[in-house]
């Protein structure tokens, strides 16, 4: 299968091993998509690359700092001449009260999840206007649908519902440039992000909640971005798909 052959694609936070954006990634390459990850750490972010297979790219790029994502997106047209595709996939939760906010926790929680996608985002639209073409995919959270999700806090749940608002309102300016823009609302899916740290009890309760009773795995996420990167979806801008085993069924 190749639905993203002879495609460029960026996913940002992907060099967590058993993150959604890795999982992505490996969906994009084994569909024919050459990959750059971008991460903190550039060994880490090689790695992941590597995992991939040959020709992938790994590069350090943290999304908060406007220089370092432009600096990114330059390098990489300069080495694949476009880019068709951005996963906005980096991102950090707290588990913190809404008292208990403090303002650097509400610095890093906004700027990583919804700074970071806007200036990722601003990063590859020139080209992708120029071209006429491009799909960006942006990780939202059931946490923004219904006010809180299993673990982040009310910061996160307003970065994620930021990230709802901004993935609409550049779908509708760049719709008519042919760059589609949606996001995906994972519900409870099994990576490092809550890894060891829910009670025995909180995973029981979190579990009854959801109709098909289980966890996501990373790979159900993948699937839903690969359909949002890919032509399968050409008639679709500014949705917000629900990846989540039914949990918010309304
Ligand atoms: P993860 O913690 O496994 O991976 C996140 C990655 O983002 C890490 O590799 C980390 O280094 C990277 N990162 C953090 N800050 C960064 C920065 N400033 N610049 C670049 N990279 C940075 O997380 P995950 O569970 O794979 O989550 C991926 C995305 O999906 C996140 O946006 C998360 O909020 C969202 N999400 C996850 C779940 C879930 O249940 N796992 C549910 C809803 C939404």
């Amino acid at each position: 299968m190749g639905l993203l052959k002879d495609k460029f694609a960026i996913v940002t936070g992907a060099a967590s091993a058993r993150g959604l954006g890795k999982a992505t990634a490996k969906a994009f390459a084994d569909h024919g998509a050459t990959i750059a990850i971008l991460d903190l750490d550039a060994g880490a972010a090689e790695a992941a690359a590597a995992d991939l297979g040959h020709g992938h790219i790994g590069l350090a790029c943290n999304v908060v700092d406007k220089t370092a994502c432009e600096a990114a997106v330059e390098r990489l047209i300069e080495a694949w001449g476009r880019v068709d595709v951005l996963v906005n996939n980096a991102g950090i939760t707290q588990p913190l009260k809404i008292m208990e906010i403090a303002p650097e926790n509400y610095d890093a929680v906004t700027d990583v999840n919804l700074r970071g996608t806007l200036y990722m985002s601003q990063a590859v639209i020139p080209s992708m206007r120029a071209q006429k073409s491009g799909a960006i995919v942006n990780l939202s959270s059931v946490s923004a649908q219904r006010g809180g999700g299993i673990f982040g806090g009310p910061h996160y749940s307003a970065a994620k519902a930021g990230v709802l608002g901004l993935t609409k309102a550049m779908a509708r300016e760049l719709a008519p440039d042919n760059v589609r823009v949606n996001s995906i609302c994972p519900g409870f899916i099994a990576t490092d992000i809550t890894a060891g740290k829910l009670s025995e009890a909180q995973h029981r309760m979190v579990l009854d909640g959801i109709p098909m009773g289980r966890a996501g795995e990373a790979s159900d996420v993948a699937g839903c971005a690969l359909f949002l990167a890919s032509d399968l979806s050409a008639y679709c801008t500014g949705t917000e798909v629900d990846v989540n085993g039914g949990s918010l069924i309304h």
